[in-house]
């Protein structure tokens, strides 16, 4: 999972700052890495670095980045390792000039692509699929215009991307035919931003415009932006999991709040595993918004029996299980006056490994509670994700491995319910919005097929 942006500024001045405040926006989807690109006296400017944006890009980079046009990443490594040569904007001569990519998403055939590109003479300096998109887009260009280049990218790549490519001083976006990861674009004064979540386009006071539909480029030249048809897909597979965990509720995707999807969910899995409790607690934060919707659902108080540290990143997108471990430890403490004697519904997105989870309800139960009723807002994670989200394999999900009575005896709780997938995509239809989603982790039916020796 990572963020992108783009922007284009005719106001040279403000473009470092606009890349630099879409960026900090979009922090919850990486902090491995961050970077900016923008095209300058002729060519493509780089700053990156490993860590969030704010460790990246200090005050004193902004002046050099003066342009009209420019793109940004901030990482969290699906596929390579976590080193600086991994962070992006990935940057490659080209026949026309300068290309700098970045991407969100996986590619399930990277190994393969590699291996040809390679044979061809393309030298690498990651081993991150990301970078196998910069070679065959910028090699392209030598035959081909940018709306061409894209289509030999569709042929060639199999899995989800999510693009913002700067071509000299031309930017591009762009989302593949199943639109996995969100795209959206926004005006703002004097030009546009395209960024992964709508909430970066809130934080430069723009306007939204629309979301990049899946197989859909954005081009902006000039101050012109214009829209291309790239690829035809009959059907849509975004990942469920942007609704359930990853995006940032304040975020609108393809037409759907988070918030509201979130909340649903949580009213949802009320009715459908109700429970006798005095509360409805959330393990925060992104927790929150389902717990409400069970209270709201259940008509129990919603009380917080936990307090995060804001100044500990996400536990899940820590790249290393050590790291994962002393995470949790920092990052949550209880309110024991609201916990003592109580039995309360501890409500949570997901369950991905168990191990967050177990030591959660522990500190609870040690903290004086009575009882603790898990209740999870999303079917149980059954299946890896190839796609841009870091579930690689099945010994690590605890839910493809025990059943939901031995998940509740391993986390200590005295009762656990996961939401059904029913009632998951009734929450999001609710929403308003009928549409299809990837849901291969929760089902092991995944919506593009490829060869097994590339997983
Ligand atoms: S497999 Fe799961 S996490 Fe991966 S893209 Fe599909 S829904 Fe999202």
């Amino acid at each position: 999972m990572c963020g992108i942006t783009a922007i284009y500024c005719e106001n040279e001045e403000l473009t470092p700052s606009l890349l630099y405040y879409s960026l900090f926006s979009l922090q919850h989807r990486g902090q491995e890495s961050a970077g900016i690109s923008v095209f300058k006296n002729g060519t493509i400017k780089t700053k990156k670095g490993l860590g969030l944006v704010s460790e990246v890009i200090k005050n004193s980079d902004l002046k050099n980045f003066e342009s009209k046009c420019g793109i940004g990443h901030i990482r969290y490594s699906t596929s390579g390792s976590s080193s600086l040569e991994n962070a992006q904007p990935f940057v490659v001569k080209s026949k026309v000039g300068t290309v700098a990519v970045a991407h969100n998403g996986n590619l399930v055939n990277h190994l393969r692509l590699r291996k040809a590109l390679e044979a061809e003479g393309s030298i690498f300096v990651a081993d991150s699929d990301s970078e196998i998109i910069a070679h065959i887009f910028s090699k392209s260009l030598s035959r081909k215009d940018v709306i061409g280049s894209l289509e030999v990218l569709t042929n060639l790549l199999i899995g989800s991307y999510s693009l913002v490519i700067l071509v000299n001083d031309t930017v591009v976006a762009y989302r593949d035919p199943l639109g996995f990861r969100p795209l959206c674009l926004g005006e703002i004064e004097n030009g546009y931003v395209v960024a992964s979540e709508s909430c970066a386009i809130d934080a430069l006071e723009g306007k939204f415009l629309c979301d990049v539909k899946p197989g859909e480029a954005v081009v902006i030249k000039n101050g012109e932006m214009e829209k291309f048809k790239v690829a035809e897909s009959k059907e849509e597979a975004s990942c469920v999991f942007e609704y359930i965990y990853f995006a940032r509720p304040d975020s609108i995707i393809d037409g759907i709040s988070v918030y509201d999807a979130r909340k649903n969910m949580g009213e949802e899995l009320a009715r459908e595993s109700p429970v006798e409790a005095d509360v409805v607690s959330a393990i925060p934060d992104s927790g929150v918004t389902a717990a409400i919707g069970f209270s709201m659902a259940s008509k129990l108080p919603y009380t917080e029996c936990l307090i995060k540290n804001r100044y500990v990143g996400r536990t899940f997108i820590m790249p290393k299980q050590e790291l994962r471990e002393v995470s949790v430890r920092l990052k949550v403490n209880p309110i024991h006056k609201n916990i003592e004697g109580k039995r309360i519904v501890l409500v949570d997105d997901s369950i991905v490994r168990g191990t967050t989870s177990k030591k959660i309800v522990d500190m609870i139960k040690k903290a004086g509670a009575k009882e603790v009723h898990m209740r999870i807002a999303s079917p149980p994670i059954i299946s890896p994700c190839y796609f841009g989200i870091d579930m690689k394999s099945r010994e690590e999900l605890i839910a493809a491995n025990h059943s939901v009575s031995e998940i509740a005896k391993i986390l200590g709780v005295d009762s656990l319910s996961y939401l059904s997938l029913d009632g998951l995509l009734k929450a999001l239809k609710r929403c308003g919005r009928n549409k299809s989603y990837c849901l291969g982790c929760l089902t092991a039916k995944y919506p593009l097929s490829w060869s097994e020796d590339e997983k």
